[in-house]
């Protein structure tokens, strides 16, 4: 039943792998996440076998292929705090890089070539507020956006020599959590909005910072796009299909085309949890971009795509709803 059907999913202990694995064993894959548990929770792993392995180690990953022998992988895996690459870029460029690069090595000398590969829109980097498509060029003023750029060209690279197959999703700002509360979003330490404007709705943190008000955008704030993780896992499947059905390497941004300055969302949250966001106005992070937009037509047009939770407010509700649940143990 299960023969073609395995796939393998890097950090499948983490944030967005876990509700990856929900949805791909609800379309009948079996998910096996592989993850070090470096930021991921064993507790997340609900859908499928788990695997404690870390793609530095390529051993690790030659024996995951060799017991499971996936169809094909999600790589999910990597370091993507855009504050922490500015101080410490070398950390991205050996984990996120070379992980990558024993990842696809070990799938192709197991035979597996279908690769499905989280990027971002920060290899974008700083446009101006133009809608972002797949076409836009890529020049990240992130060490975070220029490691995943970085992926994103040694696919292309094994696909021409090696005919590793391979579909890129670029995400813009991914939020909220599975419906169900059976898994949902937490980082030790949280860096990510809405995750910490809840926090401090909910008195679990003093305030918010808001990092820059000066910057050239509606309110000062910065724009980002932002999508909900169950959306964006039901495109990875598509793509995983999409890559089974022999369609070949395509890049997908994942976003709603819809900008939100970080003081909407802060807005926005307080018809949903009826109080006020505290807030304090801080300084500009390093790294960051004025505002991304996604222009996401080409996921909708050809994978068929249908964002079905993507409002703000969704977003704010299952992650408001997850903030008061009891949480991962560790
Ligand atoms: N942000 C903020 N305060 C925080 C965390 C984030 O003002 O404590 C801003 C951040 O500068 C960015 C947006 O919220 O403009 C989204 O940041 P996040 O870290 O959630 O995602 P990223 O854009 O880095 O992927």
């Amino acid at each position: 039943m299960t023969e073609g059907r395995t796939v393998l999913v890097t950090g499948g202990a983490g944030y967005i792998g876990a509700h990856a694995c929900k949805v791909l064993k609800a379309a009948g894959f079996v998910p096996v996440a592989f993850d070090n548990l470096n930021t991921g929770w064993e507790e997340a792993v609900k859908f499928g076998p788990f695997f404690r392995g870390d793609l530095m180690n390529r051993a690790d990953v030659d024996a995951a292929f060799a017991q499971y022998r996936p169809v094909a992988v999600l790589h999910f895996a990597a370091l993507s705090l855009v504050g922490e690459s500015m101080t410490d870029p070398g950390k991205y460029w050996r984990v996120n890089v070379m992980g990558a690069l024993n990842l696809i090595e070990g799938a192709l000398a197991a035979g597996c070539r279908n690769f499905v590969f989280s990027s971002t829109c920060a290899t974008y980097g700083d446009q101006d507020g133009v809608l972002l498509d797949e076409g836009s060029v890529q020049q990240p003023i992130n060490s975070y956006g220029a490691s995943k750029r970085a992926i994103e060209d040694m696919l292309a690279n094994f696909g021409a020599s090696h005919g590793l197959n391979h579909v890129i999703f670029r995400y813009f700002n991914v939020a909220g959590c599975d419906p169900d509360g059976e898994i949902g979003e937490q980082h030790v330490p949280e860096t990510h909005l809405i995750p910490l404007m809840l926090d401090a709705v909910a008195g679990k943190r003093p305030a918010l910072t808001v990092f820059g008000s000066d910057y050239p955008t509606r309110d000062g704030t910065c724009v980002r796009d932002y999508v909900h993780v169950m959306d964006l896992v039901d495109a990875h499947v598509l793509g995983l299909n999409w890559l089974l059905d022999g369609k070949g390497s395509r890049a997908f941004n994942l976003g709603t085309g819809s900008g939100f300055s970080v003081r909407e969302v802060i807005e926005a949250s307080r018809a949903v949890t009826n109080a006020e966001v505290p807030i304090i106005e801080g300084a500009r992070r390093a790294g960051d971009a004025v505002a991304l937009v996604s222009g996401s037509a080409r996921a909708v047009e050809e994978l068929g795509w249908e964002p079905k939770r993507s409002t703000l407010p969704q977003m704010i509700r299952d992650a408001w709803g997850w903030s008061q649940r009891p949480g991962y143990r560790k």
